[in-house]
């Protein structure tokens, strides 16, 4: 008998149909002998619509009411879920953030788990029943829900998992793992069997949403053992109970595995823009006097790119935001154009950031100069360019993106043979 977190997300719940196939799902590691807690997202589409509700509402909303609204999605589909399995003679019952609890900050919209009580959870495994827990949501100090930003409902599992102490957390998805790239945009991509947290952290913090970048961040710290995996196939075909070895995309530490390559996968993040502060002070404090009050404003500045000047007195800066935060970023320069001191300000929307991903970057030269190479062959512009060890970002023009996801896919012979 083992302890396992079973996570759905919204495509896997879209209907009542999908939600009794994920009833079987279940119900098959109820039959093994597990004891098990389930995580459910809202139907897909449904929290897109509550936040646009939200800003029909006002654009200005408070956030907190924006919890109220967002969560809901979820609450539906645990209580649905519950019924589902009753109906089929599995013992459970729904289970929202409040309820267990499950303690966040009070960072309302984007809250982070701080705390999870267990005791109810494993109370209820004593005695076979199933928790269904709503996630995407916990309680904050002010008592009142909070969300974990979009996609978090990974996080719900993964948090949920480690303070169950759970034997693995699978992550059913519409995809039957974690490929080399979106299966979507290369059809191409291929399954890996296992990736490690570090460059799951990487895809996922550079587009890969097949994971919430904070999931991965648990999962790395508290060592739960991560499968992402399918909920379309079949509940009870041969293989899908097996405990040590499911179907699906392990997340695990590099060390256990064996063959490794230079470039794992490549990652994108669309709906970037760059914005361009010209003439700027070439002197000690620019950068903080521009991207201090950006920070204040809690715009995420992602690349930055700042020019050697000619003659020692001005130079430019060039930086990239997400796409929604453009308006208030320069409404945040203007503002600020007194101190920081500079001639005019650009931006220009619709860039995307292409990533490549490998931990056997470490050691091996050479990678970059190579997705150069592939993206001017393609004349494809560069326009900036960040590294770590194990990673290489490159923004490009957004109509780009598909030839350079695939461009950079196949050069490093990521294509599936
Ligand atoms: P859920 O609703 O189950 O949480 P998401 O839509 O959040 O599902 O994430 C699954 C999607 O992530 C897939 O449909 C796929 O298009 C996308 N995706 C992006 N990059 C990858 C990748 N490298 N491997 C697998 N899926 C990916
Ligand atoms: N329903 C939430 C969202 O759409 C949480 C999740 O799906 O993980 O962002
Ligand atoms: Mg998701």
């Amino acid at each position: 008998m083992a302890r396992i977190v079973m996570k759905f997300g919204g495509t896997s719940v879209a209907d009542i149909g999908r939600i009794r196939n994920v009833a079987r799902h279940v119900k098959r590691e109820v039959d093994a002998g597990h004891e098990v807690a389930v995580v459910v997202s809202a139907m897909a589409g449904k929290t897109n619509e509550l936040v646009g509700w939200m800003r029909e509402a006002s654009p200005m909303h408070d956030a907190r009411e924006y919890d109220t609204v967002v969560s809901a999605g979820e609450q539906i589909v645990s209580g649905l879920l519950a019924t589902a399995l009753q109906h089929i003679g599995v013992d459970a019952r729904s289970w929202q953030g409040w309820q267990i609890p499950i303690r966040t900050d009070n960072a309302h919209g984007a809250a982070r788990i701080q705390e999870i009580d267990g005791a109810k959870l494993i109370e209820r495994f004593g005695i076979g029943q199933v928790a269904v827990i709503s996630g995407f949501q916990g309680l904050g100090p002010d008592n009142r829900i909070a969300t974990l930003g979009r996609g978090g409902s990974d996080t719900s599992a993964v948090a949920i998992a480690a303070a169950v102490k759970a034997d693995r957390c699978d992550i059913y998805t519409d995809v039957d793992g974690v490929y080399t790239t979106d299966p979507r945009m290369e059809p191409k991509a291929r399954r890996l069997s296992k990736v490690s947290f570090e460059e799951m952290l990487e895809m996922a913090s550079l587009g890969a949403k097949v994971l919430q970048v904070r999931s991965v961040e648990l999962a790395m710290v508290h060592k739960v053992r991560t499968f992402v995996r399918s909920s379309f196939d079949d509940p009870d075909a041969p293989g899908m109970g097996d405990f040590d070895n499911p179907p699906g995309t392990l997340i695990c530490d590099e060390d256990e595995i064996v063959e490794q390559q230079v470039v794992t996968g490549i990652a994108y993040a669309k709906d970037e823009a760059q914005i361009s502060l010209r003439r700027v002070a070439d002197r000690p404090g620019v950068s903080a006097g521009i991207f201090g009050p950006l920070a204040e404003a809690n715009i995420n500045v992602d690349m930055i790119v700042q020019n050697i000047s000619e003659d020692g007195a001005l130079t430019d800066m060039t930086f990239t935001v997400p796409s929604g935060d453009v308006d208030k970023a320069l409404a945040v320069l203007e503002k600020a154009k007194p101190s920081i001191g500079f001639d005019v300000v650009q931006s220009e929307a619709g860039m995307t950031k292409v990533s490549v991903i490998g931990i056997g970057m470490r050691s091996h030269a050479g990678v970059a100069a190579t997705a150069f190479r592939a993206l001017a062959d393609k004349a494809i512009n560069i326009r900036a360019i960040t590294t770590s060890e194990i990673k290489i970002s490159i923004l490009i023009d957004g109509p780009y993106t598909e030839l350079a996801v695939r461009t950079l896919h196949s050069v490093y012979g990521l294509d599936k043979q």
